[in-house]
């Protein structure tokens, strides 16, 4: 097998203020031609620092890709670090001055001088050019070793990486395919999910399976490296199978879809519509149903109601209602529901009312809890949630529960039982 890591080069990168994004991209396109990504650092514009983690990373793996450093400033020093760490020399090359000279004209500049130290390139290494950019990359190889010097800025480092690098890769890797699976799953905690998952994955010791959190969601990730991609397929399709089967109605998708998408789906091929009334949620609901394109042909109407005025006003909350059980109840939501349902003239309406914190809890009603209320033709329901978290995961784990609710509840009139 052929491992890789990455070296993020740039001292702005171990701030808040700037992620490295670049060996995150770079690691999903090594994994999909089957190199694994081992390690990943951040150095900052060091040079003893930066010279050290190149030739460890040398020593340890095959292919050592690094981003950033390569402008032509002072504090950019991966050109002549990366050069130390192998042992050569740079030397110029005329062909890249004059290319980089050609841009700057283009751009109607002239190219400033300092500029002529990015056509320095390691002895022996193939030289990048930069279509976006002035720095070349480049790739040095020795006694079946990769060193892999890219520019920092991604709009460079992309489509250098796409059309001059993995090419070469693909070659190294050999041949076969990479099969990845997505299996969403909604109302279940991790550890639940695991025990009934966990019998099952374990059979396939092939597949590297990773069940994880994703903020409003358990994701079960299946990754498959194989000589044969329909065997592959088959291995995942049987797998996701018995999984979705021990999870049920828990699943939403089995590959990768988000909520909004699959609820998306069913709405429109059952030829239904669905409108929105939110308290806690601000709108969050409405805006997951309308990330989805085409979702005018389902998503009708949406209200944010955050005061009990609004939610009479617009909805036709009773004050009584409000009075007797409060803004955060399961009446409220269900006369929410209803209220924006027949405002709309949808098939469905849903809502959401809630507590999302930090402030505003009772003994009665702690911080988390939220009410989802549905209506449709045959009248109104409702569930209560106790959802841990900050506001912002409360705020979108109450927008999920009310997508989910809306799936649950499609799915119930369509003849699947348990809810
Ligand atoms: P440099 O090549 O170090 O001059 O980087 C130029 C710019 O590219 C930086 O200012 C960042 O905005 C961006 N950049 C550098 N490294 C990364 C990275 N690892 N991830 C995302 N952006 C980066
Ligand atoms: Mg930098």
């Amino acid at each position: 097998m052929i491992t890789s890591e990455i070296i993020a080069v740039g001292s702005e990168l171990l701030t808040p203020e700037k992620t490295d994004t670049n060996s995150l991209w770079l690691t999903e396109k090594l994994n999909e031609i089957g190199i694994e990504v081992m390690l990943k650092t951040i150095v900052g514009d060091d040079e003893p620092r930066l010279l050290e983690t190149i030739k460890d990373a040398l020593k340890r793996s095959d292919v050592v890709i690094t981003t950033g450093g390569l402008g032509p400033t002072e504090d950019d020093l991966t050109r002549q670090v990366s050069a130390k760490a192998v042992g050569r020399e740079l030397v110029f090359h005329k062909d890249l001055e004059d290319d980089m000279r050609e841009r700057f004209r283009r751009m109607g500049r002239e190219m400033p001088e300092i500029n002529r130290r990015q056509a320095y390139i390691i002895e022996g290494a193939d030289a990048l050019p930069n279509a976006n950019g002035s720095a070349p990359g480049l790739i040095f190889e020795e006694n079946g070793k990769f060193l892999i010097v890219l520019p920092g800025p991604p709009r460079e480092l992309k489509p250098m990486f796409t059309d001059l690098v993995l090419p070469r890769l693909k070659n190294l890797a050999g041949d076969f395919v990479v099969k990845r699976r997505i299996i969403g799953v909604s109302g279940m905690g991790e550890s639940a999910i695991d025990e009934l998952v966990a019998p099952i994955y374990t059979e396939y010791k092939d597949v590297r399976t990773s069940v994880l959190f994703n903020k409003t969601q358990v994701e079960i990730h299946l990754y498959l490296k194989a000589e044969n991609g329909d065997d592959a397929e088959a291995v995942l399709e049987e797998m996701t199978a018995r999984m979705a089967e021990a999870l049920g109605i828990a699943v939403f998708t089995t590959n990768g879809e988000t909520m909004e998408e699959v609820v998306g789906q069913m709405l429109l091929e059952r030829g239904q519509t669905v409108s929105t009334a939110e308290s806690c949620t601000g709108g969050l609901v409405g805006r997951r149903f309308t990330e989805v394109a085409g979702s005018s042909a389902y998503y009708m109407e949406g209200a944010i109601t955050y005061s009990n005025e609004a939610k009479m006003r617009t909805l036709g909350v009773s004050a009584d209602t409000l009075d007797a059980h409060g803004a955060v109840s399961s009446q409220t939501a269900e006369e929410m529901a209803a209220g924006i349902r027949e405002r709309a003239g949808t098939n469905y309406g849903i809502s959401t009312t809630g507590i999302a914190g930090p402030d505003g809890g009772s003994d009665e009603k702690p911080v988390g809890t939220v009410y989802i209320g549905y209506a449709d033709a045959n009248g109104t329901r409702s569930i209560r949630l106790n959802l841990p978290g900050d506001r912002y995961l409360v705020r979108w784990r109450a927008s999920q529960a009310a997508l989910d609710y809306l799936r649950r509840q499609m799915l119930k009139e369509g003849g699947r039982d348990k809810v």
